[in-house]
Parts: structure tokens; sequence; C-alpha cells
């Protein structure tokens, strides 16, 4: 059985559904499982599995108090025709390295991986646990996680769903697919503040003893749609798993043999995944960490510091626009020896200046990882090479990724295969790219950029861009960021 428990506090355990159900632990902790399930599944037996049967492999034992026909109906309600590949991820090559697309999903970036069957899992784990609470959904977004969480949540029964975005912070096109997101239990406020304020706001709120009466008292229970819950986290593994089929199956290694894997990081879910998945036993020699120009994790694992005391920058790269990665803490928590008060201390110390420093023997323990970064300059270089020697074109978060796989590359010499994690649909970021491969190009209206994006990649236009130049406005609250609460309060009905 494998159970989970607080980073913060080792002594609560609780079932797969349950630790689901709570998302955040009520101690500010994340849940962690207590071991990580070997995969048991063959590797030479990987590249024969459909995403879908990959997935139900690698889920069955970290949630193993859901029955198998629980999981595998949750499993084919999320990987269904939503998605406009086949295979869910394709794996692609070019220029020498393979891109697992992960953006074939409703709204065109990864995030559709965790969240088209969050919703499905958390609504299990209420019927499992005899909750007749109605879950509401509390989300803080640089993006994407906003759209992709309310589109899984959109009109499923017993649940609201509340994104708070920062304003400047998300692109153009991601902004729009928020505002205009359909469903009456949706609700999208904008705040006067940076992506860090909206999470810390959130964070708060679920820490919140009194709030959380008044909400059970109104009928209504929080959960966290974040990068923090383990229904997201845990799902990510599969396609981890799935790659390392499909590069046995393309001929790019032989079942056993390693891959490196590349990610662009921001809140540290998705590379973590890679990490539960090497710990499950699938061969992933090196975990690239793929940082934009806040490249605090970078400074992290390069000194064994961290420290959030820095500008906040906007890049083109807005979903990595991130000081605090809240999953860190999962992977804290092994280099420290599975010991809740060490990470009592780092959180306390984070909280209150902004900085803590591992030992040396914690650091060796996170050998397996390497991090580097790419500036603006070199994201929109790596762009432009991808395209004009490959045809090949790739968003911006994507293009952090090649770069770092190259500037990896060069410094190692390591020549073991690297598969890049490719985040999101360059749809999603059209003036980013196009200001790469088409400088001439100029300003456009959306629209404008769009279309001269299709020309330019030959790649029709995904769903969700055709259904969002005819989508309006329905969402357009804007407050400041130490009013959010207020606003889930009135939301609510909640009163004092
Ligand atoms: C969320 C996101 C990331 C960062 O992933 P983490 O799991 O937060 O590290 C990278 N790229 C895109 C496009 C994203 O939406």
């Amino acid at each position: 059985m494998t159970t989970y428990h607080s980073t913060r506090d080792a002594g609560n355990t609780l079932t797969a559904s349950q630790a689901i159900l709570r998302g955040i632990a009520p101690d500010g902790g994340l849940y962690v499982p207590d071991h990580i399930p070997s995969l048991d599944i063959a590797l030479d037996q990987l590249a024969n599995l459909t995403y879908q049967e990959t997935a139900y492999a690698v889920m069955k034992n970290f949630f193993d108090d859901f029955t198998e026909e629980e999981l595998k109906h949750c499993i084919a309600a999320a990987y269904d025709e939503k998605f406009d590949d086949a295979t869910i991820a394709p794996l692609v090559k070019a220029d020498g390295h393979y891109y697992l697309e992960l953006f074939h999903g409703p709204t065109i970036a990864f995030k559709d991986m965790a969240l088209s069957i969050l919703p499905h899992l958390l609504t299990t784990s209420a019927k499992k646990n005899g909750s007749t609470k109605e879950i509401v959904i509390l989300t803080a977004t640089s993006g994407d996680t906003g759209k992709a969480a309310l589109v899984g949540f959109a009109d499923v029964p017993n649940t609201k769903i509340i994104v708070f975005y920062p304003k400047n912070g998300v692109s153009a096109i991601q902004e729009k697919q928020m505002v205009t997101q359909k469903g009456d239990n949706t609700y999208v406020v904008s705040i006067d503040g940076n992506f860090d304020d909206a999470q810390t706001n959130v964070k708060n709120m679920f820490g919140n003893a009194d709030l959380a009466a008044r909400l059970d008292a109104a009928g209504y229970q929080f959960s966290s749609a974040n990068s923090i819950n383990i229904g997201r986290l845990i799902p990510q593994v599969a396609y981890y798993v799935y790659a390392y089929g499909q590069m046995v199956k393309q001929g790019a290694i032989a079942a056993g043999e390693p891959m490196n894997v590349v990610v662009p990081t921001g809140n540290f879910g998705n590379i973590l995944a890679a990490y539960f998945a090497k710990q499950m036993g699938l061969p992933i020699q090196k975990l690239v960490i793929a940082s934009n120009e806040n490249k605090v994790l970078v400074d992290f694992f390069q000194t064994g510091a961290y420290d959030r005391n820095r500008d906040f920058i906007l890049t083109t790269s807005p979903s990595m626009d991130i000081l605090v990665s809240s999953n860190l803490e999962r992977l804290l928590y092994l280099m420290a020896d599975e010991n809740p008060q060490a990470i009592q201390t780092f959180m306390n110390q984070l909280k209150e200046v902004g900085r803590y420093e591992v030992t040396a023997a914690m650091k060796e323990k996170a050998k397996d990882f390497y991090a580097d970064y790419a500036n603006e300059a070199e994201v929109s270089a790596q762009i432009a090479s991808l395209y004009h020697t490959d045809g090949y074109v790739i968003d911006p978060h994507t293009a952090v990724a090649a770069h770092v796989a190259n500037s990896y590359t060069a410094e190692t010499n390591d020549a073991t295969p690297i598969v890049i994690a490719s985040t999101a649909s360059p749809y999603k970021f059209p003036q980013a790219v196009l200001d790469a491969i088409d400088p001439e190009f100029g300003d456009g209206t959306m629209e404008e950029m769009l279309e001269r994006l299709r020309e330019l990649s030959g790649v029709a236009y995904p769903k969700a861009i055709e259904e969002l130049l005819h989508a309006e406005v329905r969402h357009d609250t804007v407050i400041a960021s130490d009013e959010m609460q207020d606003s889930v309060e009135s939301i609510l009905g909640l009163k004092r």
C-alpha cells in the first residue's frame, strides 16, 4: 500500500484518494508517498503500450486505493478525443533531439496532461471518501494551469473553480483563453501583482483555519489544482515512461539503455515527475533543469543556496517566471533524508528571509540533476535556428530547454540521447515565435500573428485556436493581490 504524508509532518498518513482530495497538507507541507513503487513492466514491453495503458501501469501503484475500474475510467475519460493526436504525446525528432510534444490537449500546453485527469481523480476520491461537500478548486496560475484547470472542471457537478492570474504576467493568448472560459461554476480574477503574490495568497488561504471552518459550515471544501496536488504530479510520471517506450520503438535506444531528459522548469512539477519515473526504475541518466532568466533553481543546484531575493523578470516564457518553485519542497524532503523538521526550518527561512542553504551532503543527493538557463536572446536564437535547420517551430518554453540541451552537451560531451519536454504549442506564444523567425513581421493583431505563424510553420490551427478566435469575454474582474481572500469569500457567499 502506498500512503502519503506531509513533507512537514511524517505522522499523519493518508490514502492516495485522501491526499488528492486535500491537495495541500494543513501544515502547509506537500504530500509525498512513503515510498516510490517500482515499475512492474519490463522495459522492452513499454514500446508496445498505448499512452492509456502506460498511464495505468504507472498510476495503479501510486493510487492503489482506487479500484482498477475506477482508475481505468479516469484515464479513459481524460485521454480521449480532447487530444488532437491519437498517441496523446507524440515523440518528434528534430535536429538530433527528441521532442516529447505534451501540447496536444484542449489548451495546447502540457498542463492538460495532468489537468484532464485531475477532475476525475478528485470526484472519484470524493465519492470513495463519502464526502458530500462541494469542492472548491482554488488556483494561482502563471498562465497555463489556469486555463487547463478551467477546461477540466467547467460544469463538473459539485465543483467550483476560482482562478487568479497576474494581470500583466501572462501572454495575450493565455489571457484571452481564460477570460472567455464558459461554465456556470468558473470564476476568473486577475490581480495587480505577480505569480508569486497570487500563489502565496492562495497558499495562505489553504492554511487559514478560520476560513476552513467557515467553508465547512457553508458546505464547501477547498482543493488545489496546482501542481502541488499529487493528483497532478503522478499522472505526469506516465509520459516519461511512455517517452522511453517510444525512444525504444524509434530505435534511438535499446531497451535498458539510458536517456536524458531536459525539462523547461518553473514550479518544478514536471521535472520532479521525471525524477519519480527514474526512481521507479526507468533508465533516465541526467535530469536537466532548464530555467529562463528567473534562474533561482540554477543558482540553487549550483551553489546549494535558494535565494528568492532578486528581481522578478517578465520573459517570453511566462509559465516559468517563478521565484518560489513549490514542488522543490518534495525533492528537498528526499535530500534531507525525509526529515520533516529540516523542511519546516527551510520553509520558515524562505518565508521570513527569502533564503535557505542546504548542506553539501544534501546537495550531493541531488547529483542526478543538472541545471542551466537561457536568456531572452538565446531563446529567440534557438527558435530561429531550429526553424531554419529543420523547419520545426517550437514555443519559447521549449526553446529554453532546447538551448540548455545544447549547452549541456557542449559542456559535458555526454552522448546519451536527449528527450526534451515540449511544453506548449507555438500557437500559444505567436508574438515571441514570430519575433524570432520573422522579425520583419513586426506588430499585428492576434489574428494576423496566428495567420502568419500558420504560413511559416505549415501546421494547421489546433481546435483551441479556432475556438479562441470567436470566443467572447465572460470574466473581467481585476483586484489588488491583498484582496484575494475577500474575492473568494464574496464568490462563495461566506459570512463572517
Ligand atoms: C507550467 C509550464 C512549465 C513549467 O512546468 P513546472 O511543472 O511548473 O516546472 C513550462 N512550460 C509551460 C508551457 C508550462 O505551462
